[in-house]
């Protein structure tokens, strides 16, 4: 028996690393719908490769490219926003969402939506939507599975135990590049610099993050949905050999942790072959290898964007939204060299104490929130 997937976000990293995965077991697949944002002769490659019924670029512009890479293929072509929303609700068993940032929430939410599995990267949408998102997971039975690392880790700690015994959920950090750095120092770090992560090799966004701990801040919203257990039970520990990648402490004083190599094809098998196991071609963990597994409180003051989270978090409504938006806008201009690299803390910041519209209770509410958040954050950069 196949089982049929759809990947939104199929040219990037974790799209790459899900099919991957499915290569290894082609016979045991059948790919409904690959997206991309434009990348038409990538994304063309990967549809043909694996016979998709459908190839779909964001950007309508790449559309006429797609096309002509997919001439003769029969594999069908689209282009724009709602012929992605149109592939994430054709009929498939489990949905990867992989885009990257806010672009990936209406597809998202289409996925969810069709009430299957949902197994999921796209961190920002859930930061985003929250509350309309786990509402909707909610209401049509959709079963979400988590891909982030930290979050599959604690999703399989949990497995088999009542939430109401947790004590604590632990999320691991590397610490990104610039763990050991000065202030001084990050006052002058490159994009170059900061999308080389020690551990992980990932988009260029989510790299960025990682280098201001913006990740893990947004990590510990996506865990506050994901997990229950109120946000006083929510830490973080900084863990520079990411093997250790969330753990989960109970009332009687056990602990579980989930461990393997940084590899995220180990979330994204654990996902698409939840309840059971696929095999994977990652590297057993070689602990006495390793040698030596170290743990320490994060520094909020050199990376105060983990406090920056926590208190989104805590105000909730639109907040969250604000703050994922900032942060794309920061990211971006960083990215472009157009911002130096600790002025994306500075901006969200600056952003969250002037903009608080009201919490949203649609998609189209967080939408309009998400777009209202970034003209916004665009014209603080012109200040900053
Ligand atoms: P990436 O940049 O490598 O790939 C992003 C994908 O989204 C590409 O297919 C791209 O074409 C598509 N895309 C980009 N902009 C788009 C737009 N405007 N509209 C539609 N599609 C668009 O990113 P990635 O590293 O694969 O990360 C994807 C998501 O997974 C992110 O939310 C990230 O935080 C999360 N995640 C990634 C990793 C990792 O190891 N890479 C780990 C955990 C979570
Ligand atoms: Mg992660």
């Amino acid at each position: 028996m196949t089982r049929a997937i759809t990947i939104l976000g199929a040219t990037g990293s974790i799209g790459a690393s899900t099919l991957d995965l499915i290569r290894r077991e082609r016979d045991k697949w059948r790919v409904v719908a690959l997206t991309a944002n434009c990348q038409a002769v990538e994304l063309a490659r990967l549809a043909r490769e694996f016979s998709a019924e459908v190839a779909v670029v964001a950007d309508e512009t790449c559309l006429p490219d797609l096309r002509e890479a997919l001439a003769g293929s029969g594999i069908a072509a689209a282009g724009g926003a709602a012929a992605l929303v149109e592939a994430a609700t054709r009929p498939a068993d489990i949905t990867v969402a992989a885009i990257v940032g806010g672009a990936g929430l209406a597809p998202t939410m289409a996925a969810i939506e069709q009430g299957r599995s949902v197994a999921l990267a796209n961190k920002e949408a859930l930061v985003s939507a929250g509350d309309v998102m786990m509402a909707a997971v909610a209401r049509h039975g959709t079963t979400l599975l988590p891909m982030d690392s930290e979050h599959n880790a604690i999703f399989q700690c949990l497995a088999g135990n009542d939430p109401a015994h947790v004590r604590s959920i632990t999320l691991t950090a590397s610490g990104g590049p610039f763990r050991e750095w000065s202030a001084a120092q990050l006052a002058v770090a490159t994009p170059e610099q900061a999308v080389r992560h020690p551990n992980w090799d990932m988009g260029a966004k989510i790299s960025v993050d990682s280098a201001t701990m913006f990740n893990k801040g947004l990590e510990l919203i996506e865990a506050f949905h994901l997990f229950p257990v109120g946000l006083d039970a929510l830490r973080i520990v900084v863990h520079p050999q990411s093997v250790v990648h969330s753990m989960v402490e109970y009332r009687d004083g056990s602990t579980l942790a989930q461990l393997g190599p940084s590899d995220m094809r180990v979330p994204i098998a654990s996902c698409l072959a939840w309840p059971g196991r696929m095999d994977t071609p990652c590297a057993p963990l070689d602990l006495a290898a390793l040698g030596e597994l170290t743990f320490r409180a994060p520094d909020e003051v050199r990376f105060p964007a983990t406090r920056l989270c926590r208190q989104a978090a805590e105000a909730g409504g639109a907040i969250p939204a604000v703050l994922n938006a900032a942060n794309e806008v920061a990211v971006a201009a960083f990215l472009a060299g157009h911002l130096p690299f600790t002025r994306i803390s500075v901006m969200v910041e600056e952003l969250l104490g002037r903009y608080a519209p009201p919490a949203p209770t649609t998609l189209d509410q967080v939408i309009a929130v998400d777009a209202e958040a970034r003209s916004h954050a665009r014209r603080l950069l012109e200040l900053v």
